[in-house]
């Protein structure tokens, strides 16, 4: 059965009524009680947890000490084109926005990892916009054995792809492979989604299960905080992760927590998340899962990002661009989305060791688990 249909079986009616009715004693019982338990997730994504946010926290950073130590890892976005055959209201690159629109071209990638590299990164996020002809799986594998042979660490946030074109990336050096459903709600997800491939909310969802079995090591699912009810996308997204860690046990997950930005003709956000709802979203996701994995990026003010460490992120971006050629040429009219934290990495690292953290730029060599 795939997470379609277990989804389609869900009850959504009953779970938000389950998340808005949560009591007091379910919360004390959730934080208290055994990880991996869906009911106690959706206790602490409840209105009522916001109440217990103290004793959540403790928690969340005491499992993340044990299990993480005092390391965060640091790692870098690569915009490799901009390009996209989708119409998404909340994006910067949707197809409809005049953009001068470019694909790095081989001189460009090198020029772009040129500069990244001397700032210390050895864990790369490569990122485009969807579109299957001009950035598709030829150009993919392509370029991947030029970054694999600059970084030990190669994540990708592209467009979905079929389970044997993901087989082809792993082969090249691919480790890792993030895919935001951006929301759980199928009508919600319809009004955001206005053209193109991405409209098919079925095809990204089930995209985990054609990535896990082609053996890329690592897996990100994510929501786009703000376009829906905050509380539901992310329990459902606690669904997702829970039927993939039992189907697919050998792969690692992680988890990404973007809150809606403003992007060049963008959105607003229907739901706004507070600082505070993003807190109780972390420690609950650390106290369901004390293995997961969950990074923040620049899209959050610096003092947030400071003030969240240790409560369970393990991940964290610095001094990203979020255009295609955006680290050696800064152009601001070509970003995806609006940054907050424009430190350097440098910066951040040093306000990691200032705070007993430990910044790491590599934690990852393929030949550890014999794929490469
Ligand atoms: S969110 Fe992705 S698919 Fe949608 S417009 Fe932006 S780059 Fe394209």
């Amino acid at each position: 059965m795939s997470f379609f249909d277990t989804l389609s079986g869900l009850s959504r009616e009953q779970l938000r009524m389950a998340l808005y009715s949560t009591t007091a004693a379910q919360v004390e019982a959730a934080i208290e009680g055994e990880q991996g338990n869906l009911d106690h997730l959706l206790a602490m994504l409840s209105p009522a947890a916001e109440e217990y946010l103290e004793p959540m926290a403790q928690r969340a950073a005491a499992l993340t000490r044990q299990r993480f130590g005092h390391n965060i890892g640091l790692y870098l976005p690569l915009y490799l084109s901009n390009l996209c055959a989708n119409e998404c209201d909340y994006c910067g690159f949707t197809m409809s926005n005049k953009l001068k629109r470019k694909v790095l071209s081989h001189d460009e990638l090198a020029a772009e990892m040129a500069v990244i590299k001397p700032q210390g990164f050895d864990s790369i996020l490569l990122v485009s916009g969807e579109h299957e002809t001009k950035v598709g799986i030829d150009y993919f594998a392509d370029i991947l054995p030029l970054v694999k042979a600059e970084f030990s660490h190669v994540a990708m946030e592209v467009q979905p792809l079929s389970s044997e074109h993901y087989g082809i990336l792993v082969e090249k050096g691919l480790d890792a492979v993030m895919l935001y459903q951006e929301t759980y709600d199928p009508e919600t997800y319809r009004r955001h989604h206005l053209r193109g491939n991405k409209q098919d909310y079925g095809y990204r969802l089930e995209s985990p299960e054609r990535i896990a079995p082609a053996g890329v090591d690592k897996i990100g699912l994510g929501v786009l905080l703000g376009l829906d009810d905050w509380r539901m996308d992310a329990l459902l997204m606690g669904y997702h992760l829970d039927y993939l860690e039992r189907r697919f046990w050998r792969s690692r997950y992680s988890i990404s927590l973007p809150r809606l930005r403003p992007c060049v003709g963008g959105i607003t956000p229907k739901v706004q998340l507070t600082d505070k709802g993003l807190v109780q979203l972390i420690c609950a996701f650390r106290l369901f899962n004390e293995q997961l994995e969950i990074s923040l990026s620049t899209r959050e003010t610096p003092s947030l990002r400071d003030n969240l460490l240790g409560l369970g992120i393990t991940q964290m971006s610095a001094g990203s661009r979020t255009e295609p050629g955006g680290y050696v040429n800064p152009a601001a009219q070509l970003d995806q989305f609006e940054i907050s934290d424009e430190r350097s990495a440098a910066e951040v690292a040093s306000v990691l060791r200032s705070r007993g953290f430990t910044p790491v730029w590599k934690d990852w060599e393929a030949g550890w688990i014999g794929t490469n």
